[in-house]
């Protein structure tokens, strides 16, 4: 069935650059063919743009010569995966590489002795962006580190996933070598530290973890405690390794998603042993502080990052740092691969997925509601066939917006609005792109519905 297309494709990887190539064409896949349409799944909503500006009246020409027969192309944006999502997994991995399972797995079968975690140079004091949600917790970082073994010993730190967590251990640990480069600093990972020891265990070298842990470690950081909860003999270990380091006053800092009461399967002599010390939280940022974040972020990557588009994302992603990161770089990849300026409208299309997860989806219906009260006409005009304007123009921004805010076709939009073909729809959804570009006083309104539209829905 593809047959026909890939007879395109060959004659577009000959007349497109092959960096547009690989950009636009290669993540385009067809969804279906019939004897007049063929239907195209692209990422996102830019690709149908691109195709108008540059190629589609070439593809159409092709396909007349190879047919005989006049073809329609339709997109349904969102259909396939972006290109990016390769470029970005890459990157995301890169930072968090001490807490991806990657990192932890210990093969078995090896009986060398595996070193502790490395620090990130990365998270650092200096990269922590503090507000009222973290100032404590990053207040007893910082003197915990300032001060190894000090009144903050141990320190407990607790918080969600995302909120900073591994990145203040890590930031712990880089100061200390800064500020006392004698000490012998162990950051690991809990189920690293299992895995270690289980190795140890197999091949009889627990004198050596034990060395490793008790002797030759003068501040402990360790990620993630809630993994040894159930695991007894780690329990055990840590049990003793803790004594050992707390008694010749070495300073302790654990990590977890809990606050030491709530983990469960955790020992009681543990649990009392972590509130001995100092127990911090982290909250999740509030506006501000996520505003800040980003700024940093990317002022770090260089990624261009309007006010605006900052705003945008900070109001849609509150609970997770890493999420709000994750977007940025995946906007920034986005920008920079396709040279395309960072815009409101450009995060949006480009994390509608990330950001569409978390709300109720919106459905045509809504859309047809928001828009018939906002120009005060019956939802019944808006799926009649009535040429007026007054019922014409809404009628157009109701299509524009079901294509924009859903994944539905155009067929399956003009379906919707009283059978109307998927021409027609496509001619509003470019009918009213073009007047958001030409008439600012429309634009005006157009915003103002499509805040309606989001707020009433997410
Ligand atoms: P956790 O360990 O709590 O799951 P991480 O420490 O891995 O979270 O943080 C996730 C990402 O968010 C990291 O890239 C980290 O640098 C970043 N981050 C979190 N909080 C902040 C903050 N206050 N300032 C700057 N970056 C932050
Ligand atoms: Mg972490």
């Amino acid at each position: 069935m593809n047959h026909l297309w890939d007879q395109i494709l060959e004659k577009l990887k000959e007349k497109v650059p092959s960096h547009s190539y690989r950009v636009w064409i290669e993540p385009t896949k067809v969804l279906s063919i019939t004897d007049t349409v063929i239907e195209l799944g692209t990422p996102n909503n830019f690709y149908e743009t691109w195709f108008h500006d540059n190629y589609l009246s070439y593809i159409k020409d092709l396909l007349k010569q190879l047919t005989n027969r006049p073809y329609e192309l339709i997109f349904k944006s969102g259909a396939v995966p972006e290109p990016l999502e390769k470029i970005i997994q890459q990157e995301a991995a890169l930072p968090h590489a001490s807490t991806t399972p990657a990192s932890i797995s210990v093969q078995v079968s090896q009986p060398k002795f595996q070193g502790p975690d490395v620090l990130n140079p990365k998270y650092t004091f200096e990269n922590f962006v503090v507000g009222t949600s973290n100032q404590f917790c990053h207040a007893a970082a910082y003197a915990a580190s300032e001060q190894p073994g000090g009144s903050y010993n141990p320190l407990f730190v607790f918080g969600g996933v995302g909120l900073g967590k591994t990145h203040l251990l890590n930031a712990i640990g880089n100061h200390i070598q800064q500020k006392h480069p004698g000490y012998r600093v162990c950051y690991i990972a809990s189920e690293r530290f299992m895995n270690e020891l289980i190795n140890c265990m197999r091949y009889e070298k627990m004198d050596q973890f034990r060395k490793k842990y008790r002797d030759q470690c003068d501040v402990l950081l360790m990620d993630d405690i809630q993994f040894i909860a159930g695991k007894d003999r780690t329990q055990e270990e840590f049990f003793h390794t803790f004594n050992t380091l707390h008694s010749s006053r070495k300073q302790i800092v654990v990590t977890s998603d809990k606050f030491p009461k709530d983990i469960k399967g955790l020992e009681e002599r543990l649990r009392t042993r972590f509130e001995w010390g100092l127990i911090a939280d982290i909250q999740p940022p509030e506006m501000e502080t996520r505003i800040a974040i980003l700024k940093n972020k990317a002022e770090g990557d260089d990624i261009y990052l309007p006010d605006d588009v900052a705003i945008y994302l900070a109001t849609h992603i509150k609970s997770n740092v890493r999420e709000l990161e994750g977007s940025l770089i995946r906007i920034g990849a986005f920008a920079s691969l396709t040279g395309m300026e960072v815009t409101v409208d450009l995060a949006k299309d480009v994390l509608k997925n990330v950001i569409q997860q978390k709300s109720v989806s919106i459905s045509l219906d809504d859309i047809q509601k928001n828009v018939s009260t906002f120009y005060n006409v019956k939802i019944i005009d808006l799926k009649s066939k009535k040429k007026i304007k007054i019922l014409s123009h809404p009628r157009q921004v109701a299509m524009y917006l079901c294509r924009k805010y859903t994944q539905k076709s155009f067929p399956e939009i003009g379906k919707f609005f009283g059978g109307k073909d998927h021409s027609t729809v496509m001619h509003a959804v470019r009918k009213i792109s073009q007047m958001a570009t030409e008439d600012p006083v429309f634009k005006k309104d157009l915003d103002s519905i499509e805040r309606i539209v989001e707020s009433q829905n997410y």
